[in-house]
Parts: C-alpha cells; structure tokens; sequence
C-alpha cells in the first residue's frame, strides 16, 4: 500500500467542490444478475415451501436483505455441509460461487430441491479442474482460504487439487512427482498479484500448465478502477467487506497507484476529514454492490 495512508491527496483546504469521476465499469456482472433473478423467481414460485440460500448468494448485505422481502431466506455458514444441516426440506439455492459436488449431492440426499445459481464463469473452472484431474494432472488452486468459491472448485478433485494463496504457499508447495502440472485460480483476485504467484510458479516447476480463470468482469473493473486512479486523488470502492471483488479493488488500486481506496457498504459510512485537500475522487463499485447504493454514495460524495 506505498504511498496510500491519510487522506487523499490533492486539494488544499480550499472552498471548491470535490470533482467525482464515476469509473466505468462498475457494479452488477451477468453471475450476479443471474444470481439475483433465479433467487427472485424462486421466492415467487415458493407456495409456501421454505426456499433457503446456501450462504450468501452474493456477498451484499443490501442483496440480502431485498432477497429476504421476496422470500429467500439465508443459511449464513460458510462450510456449504454445515449450512445443509440446518436446512431440512424445501428448495436450497446454491450461490453464485458455487458448490463441490458432494455438497449437491448431500443436498438432494436430503431430499432438498437443488436450484443451482452458480455463476457460468464459476461452472468453467469447475468443468476446467474436473477434465484435468481426469487427465491425470495435479492442479495448483491460486484462492482465498475460507472462502466458498475455492472450495467449490477445490471440490471437483479434492484428491488432485492444492489450494495456495501467497508466494510462501507457493515455496511450501509439495506436489506428487511424475504427474502433468496445471494452474487455475479464483474469478476475483487481483490479475497483478496472481500474476506473481503464477510467475513463481513458472519458475519452480517449469512445465506447469497455466489456465488464469479470473473473470472479465473483474478483469475489466480492475483495469478500470486502476487507470481511473492514476487521474484522481483518491477512490472509494463501494461493496461489502465480505465481497472478495470489491476488496480487490481496494488493493490494486492502492497497490498500483499509491492512491487511497476507501471502502464503504453505504453512503453512511463516508467520514468527510478523508477528503480534505482532494479535488477529485473515483467512485467504483464491487460486482455485487445494487446501482442504487452506488448512486446514493455518488450523490453524497457531491455535496461534500
Ligand atoms: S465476479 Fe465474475 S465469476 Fe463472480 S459472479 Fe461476477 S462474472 Fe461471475
């Protein structure tokens, strides 16, 4: 985070009006959207059945919190087994992270109606680590420890499918000899540190098959929040603490730009001393942050 601490820089503590450049693009990607429109269409249809949400569907307390006025209530867990144990009949949602096949299975085993809102660029990468553990590869998995969607894809070939997260887990990395070697990674991480992690990978085992999976809609809002923050003083991010994506943009664009990053769930949780001596700031929102909290945030940053 070189260079980003205190306030934003720039404006002296003059009398004029902060300039907001909206950053394009911003907010709901298709996973998302989809997400949001199969949960919705299967409160409607629920007759009196429980339809229940097999952790956040998408990791937004507001999507929460609209998804429960329509009928969709929340397993919060994490650990997709244990949220299972507390669902026992109705319709389950798998999220748009995804979910290992076990869990699926153990789901309908229960006799629970499985309606699956995995995002298509989530389902690729499961498809992508499934064909290569059948083909004999050993699969190295670049995520988030504790986060759903790793386990999801870890899930499609727990035996042949290693999940590291930093450079040290790259060092530490004992891998079976004699197999085929492959690399693949979470769909929101930052493109620039994964980079590293695949060049070290490179490095250490030179045969290694590379499959960068993070998606275009996280590819294109971290190029754009990065090349918008190269050309303003500071940037807030809207999103939840919990979104993966929306954390992201937060590092690579302090990471990058040495530029602060501010991230908030609401226009509440602006505090005005950030922007002292700014005259512009970046307005981005993670890809699963609603438009109108963005746009509320928008408009308070316009009045500062
Ligand atoms: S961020 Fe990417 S992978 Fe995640 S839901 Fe959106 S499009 Fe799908």
């Amino acid at each position: 985070m070189a260079g980003a601490t205190g306030e934003c820089q720039g404006r002296q503590s003059g009398e004029d009006r902060m300039e907001v450049v909206k950053i394009t693009p911003r907010g709901y990607c298709h996973g998302v959207v989809e997400a949001i429109r199969i949960a919705k269409r299967e409160g409607a249809a629920a007759n009196g059945e429980p339809v229940t949400m097999l952790g956040y569907l998408v990791h937004n307390e507001h999507v929460t919190t609209e998804l429960s006025e329509n009928g969709v209530t929340l397993v919060a867990d994490e650990d997709r087994h244990e949220g299972l144990s507390r669902i026992d009949r109705g319709t389950v949602i798998i999220t748009a992270h995804g979910a290992a096949p076990a869990v699926l299975e153990a789901a309908r085993k229960k006799g629970l109606r499985v309606v699956d809102a995995t995002c298509s660029d989530v389902t690729r990468t499961h498809a992508l680590v499934s064909r290569l553990a059948d083909s004999g590869y050993e699969i190295v998995y670049i995520g988030k420890r504790g986060h759903p969607e790793p386990a999801g894809a870890i899930g499609q070939a727990p035996d042949h499918t290693h999940l590291v997260e930093t450079l040290e887990d790259v060092e530490g990395l004992d891998l079976p000899k004699g197999r085929p070697l492959a690399v693949t990674c979470q769909t929101t991480l930052s493109m620039w540190d994964t980079e590293k992690i695949i060049q070290r990978l490179k490095e250490r085992f030179p045969s290694i098959e590379v499959h960068n999976e993070i998606c275009r809609a996280t590819q294109e809002r971290q190029e754009g929040a990065v090349a918008a923050a190269r050309r303003v003083d500071c940037v807030v991010v809207v999103g939840s603490p919990r979104s993966s994506n929306s954390q992201r943009l937060v590092q690579v664009v302090e990471n990058l730009t040495g530029k602060r990053a501010y991230l908030v769930d609401t226009a509440a949780e602006l505090d005005p001393s950030w922007f002292n001596g700014a005259r512009t700031v970046g307005v981005t929102s993670g890809a699963s942050t609603p438009t109108h909290i963005t746009r509320s945030v928008i408009e308070a940053l316009e009045q500062l």
